[in-house]
């Protein structure tokens, strides 16, 4: 076996765990020069033979990639056993059912990490492209690159690398905890709120203690809460722009 082949394998056996571990995934197969080297999930291997034939068929047949052009497309492929998606990436073919959004987005990833261009952390610059993700709640496993979970709806704002553990965004921007114009202006409202009450709390022990007490001991409370509320801090995406800005301050 030459380097090559062993990378080659190694690059297979990356996929098809992949593959293996997202939810939404039905059947999937990995074809290698016409055959199928790794197939999973509710499928036997002669389906597996029976269907890579077919899905190469159908690749050879489909003249829509030009020459030059990047050697990727997605095709449907409708047999008598159901949808699925085929995706060419040189001499690689992945044929995949279930879940048509998740299907799309797997294939993607699966393109980037091939190219080896994918989707890096910006942090510690190892390749996420696929590497399984886990939404919200924790109780389904994804693809790379989706804003919201499609089975508990969740949003995913951010993931956290698997490598260095920051926080990275969907499109594979870095993530900061900031405070957000919202939680400024209004803490700053709040703030002005809490010394007005506490003012007129002072005037009026002047005419009524208890009157007095009551409106100092409320501006205390409101000024606890302001004070809690103005801590938080919510997920900001970087943008590229963004990102040389922020790296720029902080030489
Ligand atoms: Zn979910
Ligand atoms: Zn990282």
């Amino acid at each position: 076996m030459s380097e090559n082949d062993r990378n080659k394998q190694d690059y297979l056996e990356q996929i098809n765990e992949y593959l293996s571990r997202i939810d939404g995934i039905n059947e999937y197969i990995i074809v290698m020069e016409g055959f199928p080297i790794y197939w999973g999930k509710d499928i036997d291997q002669s389906r597996a033979e029976e269907l890579s034939a077919l899905a190469t068929d159908v690749i050879n047949s489909t003249s829509f990639l030009r020459e030059g052009e990047e050697e990727y497309m997605i095709v449907t492929l409708e047999t008598s056993k159901g949808l699925f998606s085929v995706s060419r990436i040189g001499d690689l073919m992945v044929l995949l059912k279930g879940d048509a959004e998740i299907i799309r987005k797997a294939l993607e990833n699966i393109r980037l990490f091939i190219n080896e261009r994918g989707l890096k952390c910006p942090w510690c610059n190892n390749d996420l492209s696929i590497k399984p993700i886990k939404c919200p709640s924790g109780k389904h496993v994804l693809p790379f690159g989706l804003y919201y979970c499609p089975y508990c709806h969740t949003k995913i704002e951010y993931i956290k690398c698997p490598y260095c553990n920051k926080p990275v965004s969907p499109h594979g921007n870095p993530i900061v905890f900031k405070r957000t114009k919202e939680t400024i202006v209004t803490t700053t409202l709040f703030g002005i709120i809490t010394a007005l009450m506490l003012f007129i709390g002072l005037i009026l022990s002047k005419v009524s203690i208890l009157g007095g007490s009551i409106s100092v001991l409320s501006a205390t409370i409101l000024g606890i809460l302001t004070y809690m509320v103005s801590r938080k801090k919510s997920p900001v995406e970087l943008t590229r722009r963004e990102q040389n800005i922020e790296g720029r301050n902080r030489s």
